[in-house]
């Protein structure tokens, strides 16, 4: 990103009514969580705007720009416990030669002196440039985008998950930031909660993260990687998160381990707290102590609909005691949940209203069930859909029954897979219903490799898999009316800088005939 180069007052031009009105409404907007006083006129001494820029949730005439005041990032952040106040500028070019929007945001202590701006006004389908600036200091700039209105011609958007800051580099991200995308989605992963551990790529700052400052340090310590950090600031991003931005592995109030459930929503608490700080989210996903209302849509005119789901916060405890074991009684509980009721009815209530040509589950865990092990006598992992067999049956069903072009985007298992997924994996004349993308690790599992073995021995006992790969990456996804087309970008190492960036396969989902084909 470019530094700014313009130090002109960013008020000149806003008339002074207009910017009292907005003044006073941004602060009223806080008042339930402020409590605190304000630091009139701020001196940092240094830039506070270390962690960078963000946006994300676009819609067709608005989106969320983000930031954080940080002096200190990995030690809480150096800010005295007063409110800030911070202007940002929305402007058609780089340069800010045309400012279209601006006003004041408030960064309060409660919220890590983040800063969540809910822009609207603003043209379908336009790039837009944004800053923020508070004390004298400025932010870089970020580049945001509006979702289309109507049934544009196409689409692009890349999703990534899982990125292990210990396990491997960030060149993915280096190379995603290039790319000519509309969107990303993160599927989860975005932090890993464990303990620092030697003979890494690189090393956690602290041991494994409970308190709120605990998770807000280590997201510090994420975002101050350049590559993510540009990331951020090339495209909105639409987020979900996965265990790991807790604890490995949790479902609903049970830890991994056995925690007790208050203890464990305590730090869920903080867990959700510093995500919802760290992300450019909307004030509707504002948690409540241990809840946090992170599901939710994003529209693309009427070509797609993305269903951004939350498959942790709801969920059942995994059958069998979690692991990869053959399957238990538990995974066929009628009582199971995954989704839970409240989210699981408003999926199907949307889907049954849904104009989108794409219906896109934007989601963690992998809807196809997976065997591991050893053919004879197959296992599964206790963490994913096939698992919850139940819901896992209800929501293929749902797909099945009349939902236009289903797609479902997964992250978690650090491995690319194409995957069909049918209404039974036992019967080999099920219908395929969906289509299920699931993509690789930004860095999770370090170097990884393509391992067609692997791939030739997984595909030969399971007809529903039409790919696997174990090299790091995204994917990225071009859409029109008529087909999908999946790149597997990947990168052949993460243990030092400079890799290149490869397509190792293509695949393409043509409208009203579910299944991926290998292009
Ligand atoms: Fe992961
Ligand atoms: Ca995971």
């Amino acid at each position: 990103m470019s530094p700014i180069s313009s130090r002109s007052d960013p008020r000149r031009g806003l008339d002074r009514r207009l910017f009292l009105t907005r003044l006073t409404a941004a602060g009223a907007g806080l008042m339930g969580v402020s409590a605190c006083r304000r630091w009139v006129r701020p001196r940092f001494g240094a830039n506070p705007f270390t962690l960078g820029v963000a946006s994300g949730d676009p819609t067709a005439n608005g989106v969320v720009l983000w930031t954080r005041l940080a002096l200190d990032p990995m030690q809480g952040g150096g800010l005295p416990a007063e409110q800030v106040e911070v202007l940002w500028e929305v402007a058609a070019d780089e340069r800010f030669s045309r400012v279209l929007r601006s006003g004041m945001a408030a960064a309060a202590p409660e919220l890590g002196h983040s800063v969540h701006v809910e822009v609207d006004g603003l043209d379908p389908d336009r790039w837009y440039w944004y800053r923020f600036r508070a004390g004298g200091e400025e932010s870089a700039v970020g580049r945001t985008r509006t979702v289309p209105l109507g049934r544009p011609d196409r689409f692009r958007f890349a999703f990534v998950s899982c990125q292990h800051f210990e396990q491997g580099l960030y060149t993915a991200y280096e190379h995603l930031a290039d790319e000519d995308l509309s969107l990303v989605v993160h599927l989860g992963d975005y932090i890993y909660e464990t303990a620092a551990r030697d003979a890494q790529v690189r090393r956690h700052a602290s041991d494994e993260i409970e308190s709120l400052d605990d998770y807000r340090n280590r997201y510090a310590q994420y975002r101050l990687d350049p590559l993510l950090q540009r990331a951020h600031a090339r495209f909105p991003w639409v987020v979900t998160w996965d265990d790991h931005e807790v604890d490995n592995n949790y479902a609903g109030p049970f830890a991994q381990d056995s925690t007790p459930e208050a203890q464990f929503l305590e730090r869920r608490a903080h867990a959700y707290q510093a995500y919802y700080e760290v992300m450019p989210l909307r004030r509707t996903t504002l948690p409540r102590g241990p809840d946090m209302h992170l599901f939710r849509r994003v529209d693309v005119g009427t070509l797609a609909t993305f269903y951004v789901l939350d498959t942790r916060q709801y969920r059942t405890d995994q059958p069998c005691g979690d692991g990869v074991k053959p399957a238990c009684d538990g995974v066929f509980d009628p009582d199971a949940r995954m989704l839970g009721q409240e989210q699981e009815r408003w999926l199907f209530r949307e889907l049954d209203r849904s104009p989108a040509h794409w219906n896109i589950l934007a989601q963690q865990v992998p809807l196809v069930t997976m065997e591991r092990g050893d053919p004879e006598s197959p296992k599964y992992s206790m963490d994913k859909w096939g698992a919850y067999a139940v819901p896992q049956w209800r929501v293929t069903r749902r797909l099945a029954d009349g939902v236009s072009n289903p797609v479902v985007l997964t992250g978690d298992v650090h491995t690319n897979w194409v995957g069909d997924v049918r209404t039974s994996y036992e019967d080999p004349d099920a219908p395929t219903v969906a289509t299920e993308l699931i993509g690789t690790s930004i860095s999770s599992g370090g170097d990884g490799g393509d391992y067609p073995e692997t791939r030739a021995a997984i595909m030969s006992r399971q007809p529903h898999i039409r790919y696997f790969n174990a090299e790091r990456g995204y994917v990225r996804c071009d859409l029109s009316g008529d087909r999908w087309t999946a790149d597997f970008r990947t990168v052949p190492y993460v243990s030092r800088p400079g890799a290149p960036i490869v397509t190792r396969a293509s695949f393409v989902v043509t409208s009203g005939r579910p299944g991926a084909v290998r292009a």
